[in-house]
């Protein structure tokens, strides 16, 4: 809650203890299916507001109903659409009883039905109903997606406290999922809400997922995930070779205000034949900048870094040093055998 005039939202929101207006909502759609237009995107969940404790399924439904009516009815985006629960799709937030399948039924149906232009084959409608979790292919491409039920590893889940080895077996799932798709010679794309190796995520379940990443590093060629709002990357070490990398998690920042920062989007560049990401650029809707326009503009979404050119940065910045510090030694050596 504001405590002064200055902490009060404006027109566009207000990066603070706050969640965007419809408004910026609709720009946010808007930016992403009229300009940037993208072959597919992921959604990564949580689209209820940050009020756990008074929300209800209703609420729950209708913040993810609103969104798909504005992507697909009000700016007819097309293309395929990737989902994963958050945390936040729950009511209570984070509870979500793995070892009771008729408390789950209604919540899942009527998730599946409100996304049911993206979990759509008999297949991935009845493992999402009876788990929350599926698989499905990029068009008819071999990039295979799988999309993981982030309750299933809350820390927070208090229902896992009675058995958290594995609850509805996925990653005995993944595992299967992922070694049809070796055979089969697919790419993988991993999405979930809480990242492995987070907080929020039990260490049981890091664990295994990190296992599962090196085994199969071959054919994993991305991981997306959400939930901490923060722009973020964590990187997980190869099992048994700690100073090698066997996969990267790629955490977006969030659209939301609600930690004190700004609206977030992210692009990322793919190769079409190999499937991996060579790029990513980052988005950001500037909210204090927004809430000066005039009553009929609408606010433009800026590029705020490109990562290519931020690892060419960082080289630059490593090759200053390097030859700076290589100078002392020259001028070391000089001192020491030529004087
Ligand atoms: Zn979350």
């Amino acid at each position: 809650m504001p405590t002064s005039i200055s902490d009060t939202s404006g027109k566009w929101g207000f990066p603070g203890k706050c969640d965007i207006p419809l408004r910026t909502l609709d720009n946010f759609v808007k930016t992403i299916t009229q300009e940037i237009q993208p072959d597919f995107i992921i959604w990564t969940g949580d689209n209820p507001s940050h009020t756990p404790w008074q929300s209800n399924y209703d609420e729950v439904y209708n913040s993810t109903q609103t969104f798909v009516d504005l992507l697909v009815k009000k700016y007819n985006y097309t293309k395929p659409v990737f989902v994963a629960f958050g945390n936040h799709e729950s009511s209570i937030t984070d509870q979500f009883h793995p070892y009771n399948k008729t408390k789950n039924a209604e919540f899942l149906s009527t998730m599946q039905l409100i996304n049911k232009n993206w979990i759509k084959t008999e297949e991935e409608k009845s493992t999402f109903l009876q788990y929350g979790y599926f698989t499905t292919k990029y068009l008819n491409t071999n990039l295979r997606i799988i999309s993981l039920n982030c309750f299933l590893c809350d820390t927070f889940n208090f229902y896992l406290i009675k058995n958290p080895t594995d609850p509805f077996n996925q990653f005995k799932w993944l595992e299967n999922i992922l070694r049809s798709a070796e055979i089969l010679k697919e790419e993988v794309f991993i999405i979930s809400h809480i990242p492995p190796g987070d907080t929020n995520y039990l260490s049981e379940c890091s664990k295994r997922f990190k296992a599962i990443v090196d085994r199969f590093q071959n054919i994993i060629k991305g991981q997306f995930y959400g939930h901490t709002h923060y722009d973020e990357m964590k990187f997980i070490p190869e099992y048994f070779n700690s100073s090698e990398i066997a996969g990267v998690e790629f955490v977006a920042p969030s659209l939301t205000t609600y930690s004190f920062q700004h609206p977030s989007l992210r692009v990322f560049e793919m190769d079409e034949d190999t499937k991996i990401l060579f790029n990513y650029i980052q988005y950001r809707l500037n909210i204090t900048e927004a809430n000066l326009l005039k009553n009929d503009e609408e606010p433009k979404w800026k590029i705020v870094y490109n990562a290519n050119e931020v690892k060419n940065y960082l080289l630059f910045i490593f090759l200053i040093f390097f030859f700076y510090f290589f100078s002392i030694f020259l001028f070391y050596i000089y001192l020491l055998y030529f004087t």
